[in-house]
């Protein structure tokens, strides 16, 4: 769809036009300023993790990079608000945040023509400053980078979250009507796949379809003898798998790389082209663009 808001489009059956029982005239414009803006963006794609520190923005970074590697126009929202690390990640902590072209909105920003990003990192004095908010401040804010950020036209709009079923995945259901999936990482040992399974429960609650499961840190393979050592266990994601009937979408290894990459503010899928991991999210993307684009 390429109209600039809601008076171009013929979809005279689109609920953005129609003010809903009850609502008020401030809700519906905010509501239809955020549809104006979400229609034009394709797939709107959740990374929940049960767990922290399973790699979950890990995944989040190098799923949107290979996606837009593809040729896809990819946005990437930090909905970590607590702990937001995409800045650091991408080397974006000394971004400044530009006001848009329209009253009252911003840009988002632009990492290496790859990528539109937005993360409450940017609006930080320091890497040390903490929120120390409630669940309405958090909703306020994701509504505000649903409907003042100027993300324009995307095939996809990734959401990067924070661990657990709380506040932050709640209100982006609450505030998408048309969110297409979520994609669930875990490491293969018992405690993180149990977390897993609250996810799973949590996307079926609201009917949002589980797109698939990552593996992350699944087994490191020695660069001197090639010998496999399963730090985390070993095939835990196949089993949930085939317990709560979702497909998994890949097994990222642990390779020291993803590290370094990650401190020094490089994407590992870029510095590294030909390696298993960079082959596997290429894997991944592709199976959830064959599942969003049929
Ligand atoms: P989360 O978002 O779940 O808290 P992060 O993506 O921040 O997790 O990852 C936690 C740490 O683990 C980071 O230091 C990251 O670089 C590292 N990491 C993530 N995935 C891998 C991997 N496959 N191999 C090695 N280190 C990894």
């Amino acid at each position: 769809m390429s109209q600039q808001d809601c008076s171009g489009c013929t979809d005279n059956s689109c609920s953005a036009k129609q003010k809903k029982t009850g609502e008020s005239e401030e809700h519906f414009h905010e509501r239809q300023a955020r549809q104006e803006r979400m229609c034009r963006i394709k797939r709107k794609v959740m990374v929940l993790s049960g767990k922290g520190g399973v790699g979950k923005s890990t995944v989040a970074v190098n799923m949107a990079i290979s996606l837009a590697v593809r040729g896809a126009r990819v946005g990437l929202i930090d909905a970590d608000i607590h702990g937001p690390s995409i800045p650091k990640m991408l080397d974006l902590e000394k971004a400044q945040v530009r006001g848009g072209y329209k009253r009252n909105s911003i840009l988002p920003i632009d990492y290496s023509k790859t990528l539109k990003i937005m993360s409450i990192g940017f609006f930080l004095e320091s890497g040390d400053s903490a929120l120390i908010w409630r669940g309405p401040r958090k909703y306020g804010l994701i509504k505000q980078f649903l409907e003042e950020v100027e993300w324009g036209e995307l095939d996809y709009l990734i959401f990067d979250l924070p661990p657990g079923t709380g506040d932050e995945p709640l209100s982006i259901c609450q505030l998408i009507d048309d969110m297409d999936g979520a994609v669930i990482v875990t490491t293969p040992q018992d405690v993180a796949i149990s977390d897993v399974r609250k996810s799973i429960t949590f996307c079926r609650h609201l009917d949002l379809p589980v797109l698939g499961i990552i593996e992350n840190m699944s087994g490191f393979v020695c660069p001197n003898c090639g010998e496999v050592t399963y730090i985390f266990g070993k095939d835990g994601a196949e089993k949930m798998s085939k317990d709560m009937q979702v497909p998994v979408l890949g097994k990222i290894p642990i390779d020291p790389g993803i590290v370094s990459n990650g401190d020094s503010g490089k994407t590992f899928v870029i510095e590294n082209k030909s390696c298993k991991v960079s082959e596997e999210f290429s894997k991944i993307v592709s199976k959830i663009s064959e599942v969003l684009e049929k």
